[in-house]
């Protein structure tokens, strides 16, 4: 079992307490490393790191393209050790070795695509008046934090501080107390960079403590936080005290509408991979399924067909579906299936813990679809977070999208047809972040700007979008 210690300020180094926490596969209970565990304190001296340095001449005068290219050396870093860091993702969150090489490979593109932008960040030229040069710049933030959930530990805290540190600022992160590891290693790669130490720290710890102590840090200039709605209304509250901005990724319960035109073989393929991807625990994940009433019943019997050779094993498997992360999210779902039983569900398969041989103390939950109940059901509307897919059929387009938006959560949608009118007609009435036409999450899409509408959050990270996060507009008026 391996210590492990935190980065501040380009030093490895303990919590100040001296306390540590265990972080565990899974798959097995198997204790992995001791992590510190970070406190008020550890933050304190973290936010101080990156404030001096935010502040300092070396900073400040560091030419944007040399920051671009410290990033690719990140993003050639990550893919130059693929294998070791796809293996730590694995044991850490129970995902499908695939399925963490994709996560490695999606971080090292985030590196890439921001280090691109670093000296690319305009300002406009305003027309004001004859006798007046009116100019926008657009300037780092300053200290930004990053509050990183355990589903895609890697390419989360990858996506929101390559473009921290694209345009200029520094960071302070906290990743998830159950998954850690790949933050590490993250930091190790950014300590064999030449970027000034201070720019990029990490703080490990419990979110009620670090998390926390972060989210109502006064000298932090703004918080990016993806996980639950409580606790990204617990973060915008502590940021509120301080008047500060946030970016929330709050998860969703999105739908795939299935119209009754559509290439059936595909649209299965996608309803399933779209739930199943990650174990369900994707901000994402494809939970609801409304489909035409003319052909609910031939595809919902595909869709149980497909999960059924769903194979379902420890992530060094490398099958299809994982373990659930821990304990608490394994019972969250239990929860949740008897919620449906007492409101009346059909279970078209599924619904139970996976018993796999060997594997006993594995959080294993079998895929599952469900029917019979109500749009406005409990289930209907939350997010489960597991490989759980919820029917419900629509006889017209204003029906599906009528059930399509009927939840407080707005990230993604899939649209299944061939009749390309009626695909934009309802894109423009889908109230979601993103919505995918005949595909669902088109590679994964580093470039394509993702942010919610409603309960799934505000502010939009991916893209060139994500900018706006890290920027801060000043606009000059010279008279001549
Ligand atoms: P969470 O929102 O509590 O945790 C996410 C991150 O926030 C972690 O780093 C955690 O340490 C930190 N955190 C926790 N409490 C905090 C606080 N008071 N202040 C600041 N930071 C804090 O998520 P969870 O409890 O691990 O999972 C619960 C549910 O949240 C899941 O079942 C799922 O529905 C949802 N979730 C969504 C996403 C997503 O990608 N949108 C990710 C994780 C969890």
């Amino acid at each position: 079992m391996k210590k492990q210690q935190m980065y501040v300020n380009g030093k490895w180094l303990d919590s100040l307490t001296g306390e540590r926490f265990e972080t565990k596969n899974p798959a097995t209970g198997e204790i992995l490393a001791e992590v510190p565990r970070g406190k008020k304190e550890d933050v304190d001296a973290a936010v101080q790191a990156a404030r001096t340095r935010f502040e300092s001449e070396e900073w400040q005068l560091f030419p944007p393209i040399e920051r671009g290219r410290i990033l690719h050396k990140v993003a050639c870093a990550l893919r130059a050790d693929i294998e070791e860091i796809a293996l730590l993702e694995t044991l850490d969150t129970g995902k499908p070795l695939t399925q963490a090489r994709k996560d490695v490979e999606a971080s090292a593109l985030y590196f890439e695509y921001y280090a691109g932008m670093a000296d690319k960040i305009f300002g406009e030229t305003i027309p004001v008046q004859p006798g007046i040069l009116d100019y926008t710049l657009r300037e780092p933030i300053g200290v930004t934090a990053h509050i990183i959930p355990w589903n895609y530990p890697l390419q989360i805290i990858s996506r929101s501080t390559a473009a921290a540190i694209a345009t200029g600022n520094t960071v302070v992160a906290k990743p998830a107390e159950d998954t850690p590891l790949t933050a590490i290693k993250l930091a190790e790669i950014f300590d064999q960079t030449d970027l000034p130490k201070g720019v990029f720290n990490l703080v490990t710890g419990y979110g009620f403590e670090a998390g926390s102590a972060i989210s109502e840090h006064p000298d932090v200039d703004h918080i990016t936080f993806t996980g639950s709605v409580q606790t990204g209304s617990a973060v915008m509250m502590g940021a509120a005290k301080n008047v500060k901005p946030v970016t929330l990724e709050l998860g969703g319960k999105s739908p795939n509408i299935v119209f009754d035109d559509c290439d059936q073989e595909e649209a299965v393929d996608w309803v399933v991979r779209s739930i199943i991807q990650n174990a369900g625990q994707t901000c994402s994940a494809g939970s609801r399924l409304l489909v035409q009433q003319t052909i609910k019943q031939e595809f919902l019997e595909k869709v149980v067909e497909k999960m059924k050779t769903i194979q379902i094993g420890k992530g060094l498997d490398d099958l299809d579906l994982g373990p659930i992360l821990n304990e608490k999210q394994f019972t969250r779902i239990f929860e949740f299936m008897g919620v449906a039983k007492k409101e009346g569900a059909t279970f078209l398969t599924g619904g139970e813990r996976q018993k796999t041989v060997g594997l006993e103390d594995g959080y294993f939950f079998q895929p599952t679809v469900i029917d019979g109940l109500s749009p406005d059901s409990y289930v209907a509307q939350e997010e489960i977070f597991g490989p759980v897919v919820t029917a419900f059929s629509f006889e017209t387009e204003q029906q599906a999208i009528d059930l399509a938006n009927g939840t407080d959560y707005g990230l993604v949608t899939g649209v299944w047809t061939k009749d390309g009118a009626r695909a934009h007609r309802v894109a423009s009435k889908i109230r979601a972040g993103q919505v995918f036409i005949n595909n669902y999450g088109a590679g994964g899409g580093v470039q394509m700007p993702f942010g919610g509408y409603k309960k799934s959050g505000f502010g939009r990270e991916k893209g060139l979008e994500a900018l706006r996060n890290y920027t801060i507009l000043k606009n000059v008026a010279l008279k001549y």
